[in-house]
């Protein structure tokens, strides 16, 4: 690791109950997932849909609770945190910021009504001068002129709302913003002012970023590190630059195989829907990206394969590509 551990995931489990009382099933759509946030680092967390990133980002940020496992942020475990006052300051340091901001927003109210209520909210020392002050500051921040707090939503552009969804993450002096799918509904040519902004808030002011999408390239162009999930799982994590040039996963090859040009800074493709939908409902053991693994061998319809390190920082969770190491070790040997 070369940052200073902001929030470690251990063994992280949401499930779901769905179907009627005959019926019971229970969907697994976290299943126990491990990772880390180091502090000033932009993580992506990549998959295709339906593979659990917005759930993680939800457990993440205590909108839901997960059925299993512990969240650690700064070293203390967050399923302990109980007061109203420390419930506050977790959701101000770890905010969320939607795809969709106009969902987010009343309509009636202009656009600086949501920074100055968090302000209100996480800063109760300020007064309305200082909060009106520190609401343009923040505008300016993400780009915003401070004739923009004026405005209602309808007046902005997709990339100018998304813009308002940072500003109003900022006004909470944020450790960790959980960005699910902030750029996606831009156009591409907006996307990478988004993507500029969010590594300018790291290098900057040492804001880290879970940043949840579908398109590697976008989370190639940002991201210091990367997170495959596959069906509630992580498929495989590493530095980005070194997983995008030797995929260890089946899956995590898949999904490049459908990017046309790694390379290209922005691109609108990268999410594969190709064969059969992940098997999260009542899972049976094994590997749940075996029915579309061109690799598979029986291990993998008999044992779950679990996250191993394969180079430092670098882990899939394959068999496969784990006994290709293990017998390299052994040719050394
Ligand atoms: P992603 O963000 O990667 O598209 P989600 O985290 O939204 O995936 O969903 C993961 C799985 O969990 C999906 O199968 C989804 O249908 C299911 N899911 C999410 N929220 C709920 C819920 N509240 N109740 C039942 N199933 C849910
Ligand atoms: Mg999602």
């Amino acid at each position: 690791m070369t940052s200073t551990e902001l929030l470690r995931a251990d063994h992280l489990t949401r499930h779901f109950k769905i179907g009627g009382a005959l019926s019971r099933r229970t969907l697994h759509a976290v299943d126990d997932v491990n990772f880390t946030i180091g502090e000033r680092e932009i993580v992506a967390l990549a998959g295709e849909s339906g593979s659990g990133k917005s759930t993680i980002a939800r457990v993440l940020a205590r909108i839901s609770k997960p059925t299993s496992g512990e969240i650690y942020f700064e070293g203390k475990p967050v399923s302990q945190i109980r007061s109203r006052a420390d419930r506050l300051r977790y959701s101000g340091l770890v905010p969320m910021v939607f795809q969709d901001p106009f969902g987010s927003m009343n309509p009636v109210l202009r656009v600086q009504h949501g920074v100055l209520r968090s302000l209100k909210l996480h800063r109760p020392s300020l007064s309305a001068q200082e909060r009106s002050a520190e609401a343009a500051r923040v505008f300016e921040t993400v780009g915003l002129g401070a004739d923009m707090l004026e405005r209602f939503p309808y007046e902005l552009s997709g990339g100018q709302r998304q813009r308002v969804g940072f500003a109003q993450a900022l006004a909470m002096r944020p450790k960790l913003i959980l960005a699910d799918e902030p750029v996606s509904m831009l156009d591409v040519s907006i996307r990478i002012g988004l993507l500029n902004l969010m590594a300018e808030l790291r290098d900057t002011m040492g804001v880290s970023v879970l940043y949840i999408t579908h398109d590697i390239a976008s989370a190639r162009y940002v991201a210091d590190r990367l997170i495959v999930m596959y069906a509630g799982q992580i498929a495989e994590s590493g530095p980005i630059e070194e997983v995008l040039a030797d995929p260890r996963h089946p899956y995590t090859q898949l999904l490049l195989s459908a990017v046309p040009d790694p390379r290209a800074p922005l691109s609108a493709a990268g999410e594969s829907d190709r064969g059969e939908p992940p098997k999260v409902i009542d899972p049976v053991p094994g590997c749940r990206f075996r029915w579309r693994c061109p690799l598979a061998i029986d291990t993998c319809a008999q044992v779950t394969p679990v996250l191993a390190e394969l180079q430092p920082g670098h882990d899939a969770a394959c068999h496969v590509a784990q006994q290709a190491d293990a017998s390299a070790v052994r040719a050394f040997s």
